[in-house]
């Protein structure tokens, strides 16, 4: 558990790709373990609580990589990279809305990944290590971004880092209206090469867990903005 926090874990069965990850990552400094299909790196994932997950897509067994990132998804709201392989993949990574964090697609260089791995660490990092709460009422939705929770009618409502940076940038950003273009250099951060529908995903999945109590407005032709 003590090491829990440098850990990363990488689910891939073709070991040229895993291996190659896992010493790009080990020359950072993280430890790295190496999974061959979902239910082993389920097993993984349980045991060390991880700091971040790299998870292919196509997975031997029973689960691929996207089931894997759902079960996570039902504990956990660790950060995820998915792997994928094909163009039609993005639009099931993107379309099923399952939580994922981020993904690279095959052939991907290993530099790229790094840094992708490290902005996404640097992001969730950035709200625990924050020293002033900051807590927001939108509507009957509250947005505390000391403890990184929000409530909505005064249930906690389980965001991913993603939505829950989305959230807080658009709650920073209130009355504005933000293109999705600002939305990704903001969230994302601007080495951040993505889909802009990835934006409209996240939205998505902010309105589907925050229903009709938050106030954010769809900007045609521009993107989006909150109150
Ligand atoms: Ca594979």
């Amino acid at each position: 558990m003590t090491t829990g926090s440098d850990t990363i874990i990488v689910v891939e069965d073709d070991h040229n790709i895993s291996d190659l990850v896992a010493m790009y990552l080990r020359r950072e400094g993280f430890r790295i373990l190496q999974a061959d299909d979902a239910e082993q790196g389920l097993t993984y994932i349980e045991r060390e609580s991880p700091k971040l997950l790299i998870v292919d897509i196509g997975l031997p067994g029973a689960l691929d990589g996207l089931e894997l990132c759902r079960q996570v998804r039902k504990t956990s709201d660790v950060p995820v990279i998915i792997l994928t392989a094909r163009d039609d993949e993005i639009d099931r990574v993107l379309g099923l809305e399952m939580g994922a964090d981020d993904y690279v697609t095959k052939p991907f260089s290993p530099r790229e990944l790094v840094a992708r791995v490290r902005a996404i660490l640097r992001r969730a990092g950035a709200g625990t290590t924050k020293a002033e709460p900051v807590i927001t009422e939108v509507g009957t939705v509250v947005v505390d971004t000391g403890r990184r929770e929000v409530l909505c009618a005064g249930d906690v409502v389980a965001l991913t880092t993603r939505e829950f940076d989305l959230l807080a940038y658009l709650v920073a950003n209130r009355g504005l209206a933000l293109s999705r273009r600002q939305l990704l250099d903001g969230v994302w951060g601007e080495g951040w090469y993505g889909d802009e529908r990835t934006v409209d995903v996240h939205v998505r999945q902010l309105r589907k867990k925050l229903g009709d109590e938050l106030p954010l407005t769809t900007v045609w032709g521009v993107g989006y903005r909150l109150g």
